[in-house]
């Protein structure tokens, strides 16, 4: 059977929260939500797109901790950080390429998603994907995406010269290959008006049609 994966379709997002209220349900993180939504184009779009930890197969996140706080599972999931192993520094935080992982000081501990493995490695589904009532957060294998939904998931990502590949999938426009989001290209036009819209992972999709669309 084809494994399971994480589809994240920016377009479908309605901003309703849906996916925080689940995930900060979960006993683990204690209220706190693992999944965050980030805004496009704040000042002149309401459009929201959901972020969660991508999974990296060569996760920043673990290569950089001094502690060797940050596991995978077998199953390539990269997990949140251990608690008596983590100390705090924060460099998972400042060099995870999507802005994942959040330190909680009141917990002295980084915490991230973990693709809900405790639902996950039973065979059930995220929280976030059983409640986003627009199916932009989805749970399925890749035939099953790709039977019933429209747009190209990618998981190769462009940062400069580096090229990340994740378990979780971003939906893309049909056509795209790879996103790149080619940081050092842009800093010669760092005080240009919009000069760091190149950092939003997700800008490119601003001036697109709906891509991804409902079906
Ligand atoms: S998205 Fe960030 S937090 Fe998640 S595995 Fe990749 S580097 Fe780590
Ligand atoms: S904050 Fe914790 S998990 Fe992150 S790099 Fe530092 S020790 Fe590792």
């Amino acid at each position: 059977m084809s494994e399971m994966r994480f589809f994240i379709d920016p377009i479908r997002c309605i901003g309703c929260k849906s996916c925080m209220q689940a995930c900060s349900e979960c006993a683990t993180h204690k209220g706190k939500p693992m999944i965050h939504l980030e805004y496009m184009e704040r000042g002149s779009s309401t459009q929201t797109v959901p972020m969660v930890c991508m999974h990296c197969e060569n996760p920043t996140c673990a290569a950089v901790c001094p502690a060797d706080a940050i596991k995978r599972t077998e199953d390539q999931v990269v997990q949140s950080s251990l608690k008596e192993r983590c100390i705090g520094c924060k460099n998972c935080v400042v060099s995870c390429p999507f802005g994942v992982p959040r330190y909680y000081p009141e917990m002295d501990q980084m915490m991230k998603c973990d693709l809900c493995y405790d639902r996950t490695s039973q065979g059930l589904k995220p929280m976030c994907a059983t409640v986003c009532p627009s199916e932009a957060l989805f749970y399925g294998t890749l035939e099953e995406f790709q039977s019933r939904r429209k747009g190209t998931p990618i998981n190769t990502f462009d940062f400069g010269m580096q090229e990340i590949k994740t378990r979780v999938f971003l939906v893309a426009p049909d056509g795209y290959v790879n996103l790149s989001m080619d940081v050092m290209h842009h800093l010669d036009g760092r005080f240009e008006d919009n000069a760091y819209d190149h950092l939003d992972p997700f800008s490119h999709l601003e001036a697109m049609p709906m891509s991804g669309g409902l079906l």
